[in-house]
């Protein structure tokens, strides 16, 4: 099943000051069905974002007004709902892990191809279900799951997480027990192939325990098997 068919009327705002990028990749977006704006600046990129609420945000780092990471800093605080995908003309793996460490879904490195820039946001959208069944609260303890509301609670306190951090979370808590290894979550929970930076997962982790755990020094719930992967301990 074409993907794009539960998506096509997804929004997408793209962050480019770059005409020529920013041309290209919205023309191939909305050739792909998406509703795409462009901003050109970050200050227009926030005003756009709060009054659009788009499902996903393509994002430069490289902005004349703002730093792009100071851009996601301030949508993530605002509203944690749509999916960013960072665009990096630097190829340093430093940038790109604070982009992961903020919250960013994905990135893409310039040069790049536009197909391949709507596959990425196709991949991210891939992940909304428009019509999740309702399925029942997990609970462990002192921590309640809720897959249906997406939400997750420890001692009743509401955890602040990503999509993609939740995301992972369930995906653990519905297998309670049995380890995985890194390329097996990132099969699972970032469900495309091509994308083969493991050490995706090792941020994601750590940012989920630093959420999660009382002590992330020493977790309770998602375990290191070292040498294999991970698992979730009920
Ligand atoms: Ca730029």
């Amino acid at each position: 099943m074409n993907p794009l068919a539960h998506h096509a009327r997804a929004k997408v705002l793209v962050v480019e000051d770059e005409p020529a990028i920013a041309d290209v990749v919205a023309r191939y977006l909305k050739r792909a069905g998406y509703e795409t704006t462009v901003a050109a600046t970050g200050q227009s990129a926030l005003r756009q974002s709060e009054a659009a609420r788009p499902d996903v945000v393509v994002l430069d780092l490289m902005l004349p007004d703002l730093d792009g990471l100071e851009v996601m800093r301030r949508m993530r605080r605002d509203d944690r709902r749509s999916a960013i995908i960072l665009l990096t003309a630097r190829a340093e793996e430093s940038d790109r892990i604070v982009g992961l460490r903020l919250g960013a879904d994905d990135y893409v490195v310039k040069p790049f191809s536009p197909a391949e820039l709507v596959a990425r946001v196709d991949a991210v959208l891939r992940r909304i279900d428009p019509l999740p069944e309702r399925e029942a609260p997990l609970r462990f303890d002192r921590l309640l799951i809720d897959p249906a509301a997406r939400t997750a609670e420890f001692d009743r306190r509401l955890l602040e997480l990503t999509q993609r951090e939740f995301d992972l979370l369930l995906f653990l808590a519905r297998h309670p027990g049995q380890v995985f290894t890194r390329n097996q979550l990132m099969d699972h929970v970032w469900r495309y192939t091509f994308y083969t930076d493991t050490s995706t997962v090792t941020v994601h982790i750590r940012r989920l325990r630093a959420k999660l755990e009382p002590d992330p020094a020493r977790p309770r719930h998602v375990e290191t098997v070292w040498g294999v992967g991970y698992r979730f301990a009920p």
